[in-house]
């Protein structure tokens, strides 16, 4: 166990505001009248108590989306009237910047400066981004046969549930908020329990820039409870979530259950990296702090990272979100450890108070798993990279290798082909085998034949 991190005191002044329900325009208790607590990830103790949505509160604030949407001028006003709204709001938040950057740091223990420099100028201009969109929607005149005008028209769907993480909770509220409003759409949105601040205090300043009630409902609350009851809501027509594999899973079932309301998952992946022998290693290890041959390297890098008190400059890694997530991390690396792999550095507790892991790095938390591999091609290693990803559920693999690179970019069916193709006997000697990608032979996979190596190394996979 290292020394203790030490804690200062929340440096710029920032006091929390908002801690109840936002329900058309209103800070209000819950229903239950239940609160739970929104601890400082450096010490563990209570910043503030905040309102437990449930059931209840989530039934009034589709009521009150659904009111705006259907009876409120917000998506009859013009693209151009919300987009002023919205270029408002992000001079709002442009103007808050330091205070909204402290808010977030407290509540989720990212570094200060990553907060002030980067997630809340992020905010802003991704606000801007959406509102850039708002007067540009434009339908489509399709050719028709006969006597016919066919043209398509892209309306708002109507009540937007949304449900958001903690890892970024203002980029998500920006990803989800912001084309919605722009497309003219009413919106609950769900912050995770373990960050409900911060999207509180931007969802005031929304309506300061003159969003009208009830377009922008905020409730606070755990998944099982309120994050359900948004999820199979009967009034809610488009669900978008960003999470784990296995909550997305629970609420696209909820979701077929109720009103088949449409939905869109973000899932929880790996970005696993494939670094092959020709590449800049230091560059390589500095950008992206990921899975290469040298571990000594990653090492020296991972000992070189600066955990400690968020708010103090240079610290390049506060504490991990919550006790469980700390707890989670550690059963990764002792699951590691009990399956073969070497801890190289770190690994522990710092301190004994907060949640700070010693450095290695992901897995929502900072463990780094470095894996070597044999591959003679490109095609090999983006095979790998498709593999990876896919065992750690994500539905998207893009990676560029080579010089010039060549680009991958695989849509969820191009995946499973990639690791269809991979169990696929090859055709020159029949093993199960990871054949060669050569584009200038053939676009498919299964067609080639491997390389003797892979062929080989295959033979191990459980194909
Ligand atoms: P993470 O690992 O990112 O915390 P979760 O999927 O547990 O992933 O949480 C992401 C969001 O999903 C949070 O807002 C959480 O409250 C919500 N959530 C968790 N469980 C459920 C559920 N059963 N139904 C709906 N939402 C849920």
């Amino acid at each position: 166990t290292a020394a203790e991190v030490e804690v200062a005191p929340i440096t710029p002044p920032v006091h929390v505001n908002y801690t109840k329900l936002l329900i058309n325009g209103q800070f209000v208790d819950a229903a239950t009248g239940k609160t739970f607590p929104t601890l400082d990830p450096r010490t563990g103790e209570v910043i503030a108590h905040v309102a437990e949505g449930d059931v209840e509160d989530v039934n009034r604030a589709v009521s009150a989306a659904r009111k705006a949407f259907d009876e409120g001028p917000w998506p009859k006003m013009t693209g151009y009237e919300r987009s002023r709204i919205l270029n408002r709001f992000a001079d709002l938040i442009e103007k808050h910047n330091d205070e909204i950057a402290a808010l977030e740091t407290w509540d989720n223990g990212k570094p200060y400066e990553q907060s002030a420099q980067v997630e809340i100028p992020m905010l802003a201009r991704l606000i801007r981004y959406y509102a850039g969109w708002a007067d540009k929607i434009h339908g489509l005149i399709v050719p028709a046969d006969g006597p016919h005008h066919v043209q398509v028209l892209h309306e708002p769907i109507g009540v937007a549930g949304q449900i958001i993480p903690w890892n970024f909770p203002l980029l998500m509220f920006a990803w989800k908020v912001g084309p919605a409003l722009a497309c003219g759409n009413t919106i609950v949105l769900k912050t995770a329990e373990q960050t409900p601040l911060s999207a509180l205090f931007v969802a005031k300043l929304l309506h300061e820039a003159g969003v009208p009630d009830g377009v922008l409902n905020v409730i606070s609350g755990f998944g099982p409870t309120a994050g359900a009851a948004l999820a199979r809501h009967m009034d809610v027509d488009k669900l978008a979530f960003t999470g784990s594999t296995d909550t997305g899973k629970i609420v696209l079932e909820l979701a077929a259950k109720s009103n088949l309301k449409s939905v869109t998952l973000e899932l929880g992946g790996k970005s696993p990296m494939i670094i092959l022998d020709d590449a800049d290693i230091d560059q390589a290890v500095e950008l992206a702090h990921f899975a290469l041959f040298f571990n000594q390297k990653a090492k020296a890098r991972a000992l070189k990272r600066v955990v400690g008190d968020p708010f103090k400059k240079g610290v390049e890694q506060g504490p991990q979100i919550d006790e469980e997530q700390f707890n989670k991390i550690l059963r990764y690396i002792q699951a590691g450890k009990d399956s073969g792999a070497t801890l190289v550095s770190g690994g522990d507790r710092v301190g004994s108070k907060g949640w700070n892991v010693d450095c290695k790095e992901e897995i929502f938390g900072p463990v780094q798993s470095i894996l070597k591999f044999k591959a003679s091609t490109a095609a090999a290693a983006a095979v790998l990279t498709a593999e990876i990803s896919h065992v750690r559920g994500s539905y998207l693999v893009s990676l560029s290798i080579g010089t010039p690179p060549i680009t991958f970019s695989a849509s969820p069916s191009t995946v499973s082909d990639l690791i269809w193709t991979q169990c696929q006997p090859c055709t020159q000697c029949f093993t199960q085998s990871t054949p060669i990608y050569d584009p200038s032979k053939s676009s498919s996979f299964s067609k080639l034949p491997c390389s003797d190596n892979l062929c080989k190394a295959s033979q191990k996979s459980n194909c």
